[in-house]
């Protein structure tokens, strides 16, 4: 095992932040990388040391391998860590980056590269016992009648889904056996031009589930833990907003089955760092959809009930340290939200840049604010559109909203638009206090709120 004296940060915003103050309780002197927008910001300023390594544009900057390693190099680090996004999921980066002698702060890249393909992924899955969306079993044929074959013995409605896809893209539902052969021709073309690889595959669409997912970490001793599921059905356009540990309504013996499937899982494949497996869940069940082989947004309300810092063990075990915890360790206490805080109009989503003209984040008992704004910041129109999380912690559910409600009310950003008016009308919504809806909610909910809009045509 060797202790880590510097790491390179290749990440911006928040997560840079949150990775800058982990090394720095750990006594690692961090290093960040930056691209000429974020000059300004917040986890420039605080980084021990920094680079700027190119332009506002991410394949200049925050993608561009070869300057963050020759940073690397110039600056003498042990270890790379990529944050989320970027470069986080990228197998040829991970392996670059172990190859010029630095440790990637992740998974091998044989695993990033098995979880980045979906039907190897499944594949995976299967052969361990986790449970995945029936459907095709494999990349779908060429042949249209198997095909059809396929479609009638899932049944309708299906999903055709790249095997290369992400970030939501990639996907088409078929409701009737007429569309299929056409949407399947549509996908592949599309998951050739947009992933560089046709293969498709079909799985039962399912109507109305949640999104749960389950964090795991494992060591290279060979110990794996899971530390329990996030409930992040919470979602517009594919993308989570509300996240909540632990999910409402998921007994204990339910989580541990999960749970200790993933942890198998991981053991099967010799999976290292961090990880997150995906399910939907509807009637009882959960049926895997991806792994994510990283540090995810959302890591702080597991942190929160579990007490386990996940970016400091990240760390330590990319430094080759056994895990300090134990499955018998990690028990949860009471319930943690987290709102996405995002420079955005909070009902059409629209996004905004621009100068902060003043910001109050709210602070107190049992609160956590992960941001990287402050007053006079001027947020750069070239980056995704997070600004903060809020998070809080309760000893029940219930609690735990009247808590986010009293933050929410704290919060004031001006200069620019935030959606913190959907996150409040959220945390006064009856089916969503209720807990336990389903990953199509906000979007009607969304829906529904424009068509009632006095100006609506
Ligand atoms: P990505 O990597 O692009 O995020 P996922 O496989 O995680 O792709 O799927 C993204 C989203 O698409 C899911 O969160 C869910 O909303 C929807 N989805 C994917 N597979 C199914 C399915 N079999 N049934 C219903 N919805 C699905």
């Amino acid at each position: 095992m060797a202790k880590f004296t510097k790491i390179l940060i290749a990440n911006r915003g928040e997560i840079a932040l949150r990775i800058i103050r982990a090394c720095r309780e750990l006594g690692i002197k961090s290093v960040l990388v930056y691209s000429t927008a974020d000059k300004d910001s917040l986890p420039v300023r605080l980084a021990d040391e920094t680079v700027c390594i190119g332009s506002h544009l991410p394949k200049d900057s925050y993608l561009n391998q070869r300057a963050i390693i020759a940073a690397a190099e110039l600056m003498d680090v042990d270890a790379i860590h990529p944050g989320y996004g970027f470069l986080s999921e990228n197998a040829d980066f991970a392996e670059f980056v172990e190859n010029q002698g630095f440790t990637f702060i992740g998974p091998t890249a044989t695993n990033i590269r098995m979880m980045g393909d979906k039907v190897a992924a499944k594949d995976t899955m299967i052969a361990s016992g986790v449970p995945c969306v029936p459907g095709s079993d494999g990349a779908l044929p060429d042949d249209d009648n198997e095909i059809i074959a396929i479609a009638e013995k899932v049944g309708l409605p299906v999903i055709i889904k790249a095997a290369g896809g992400g970030g939501g893209r990639g996907m088409r539902v078929v409701e009737t056996m007429g569309e299929l052969l056409s949407a399947v021709t549509m996908t592949k073309k599309e998951a050739k031009s947009a992933f560089g690889n046709p293969v498709v595959y079909m799985e039962r669409y399912l109507k109305n589930p949640r999104h749960i997912e389950i964090q795991v970490i494992a060591d290279t001793h060979g110990n794996t833990i899971h530390l329990g599921e996030r409930d992040c059905s919470m979602q517009r356009r594919h993308q989570k907003i509300i996240e909540e540990a632990p999910a409402p309504f998921i007994d204990e013996t339910a989580r541990q089955k999960i749970g200790d499937a993933c942890v198998k899982a991981c053991r099967d494949m010799g999976y290292r760092g961090v990880g997150t497996f995906e399910f939907l869940y509807e009637n009882g069940e959960f049926f895997f959809i991806e792994m994510n082989t990283r540090i995810q947004v959302e890591h702080p309300v597991t942190e929160l009930v579990t007490g386990v810092n996940l970016i400091s063990e990240q760390i330590r075990v990319a430094e080759g340290a056994p895990l300090q915890f134990t499955q018998d360790n990690i028990t949860l206490t009471g319930h943690a939200f987290e709102c996405r805080i995002n420079a955005e109009h909070p009902f059409t989503l629209m996004p905004s840049a621009g100068v902060i003209s003043y910001c109050h984040l709210p602070a107190g008992y049992g609160m956590r604010v992960d941001s990287h704004i402050y007053t006079g910041y001027k947020i750069p129109a070239y980056y995704d559109s997070l600004i903060g999380k809020i998070c809080v912690h309760a000893p029940t559910r219930e609690l735990a909203m009247q808590k986010m409600k009293s933050a929410l009310s704290e919060l004031d950003i001006q200069g620019i638009q935030t959606n913190k008016a959907l996150h409040q009308a959220m945390f006064n919504d009856k089916s969503f206090s209720k807990g336990g809806v389903s990953i199509h909610y906000l979007t009607h909910w969304l829906e529904n709120y424009t068509n009632n809009q006095p100006n609506h045509k």
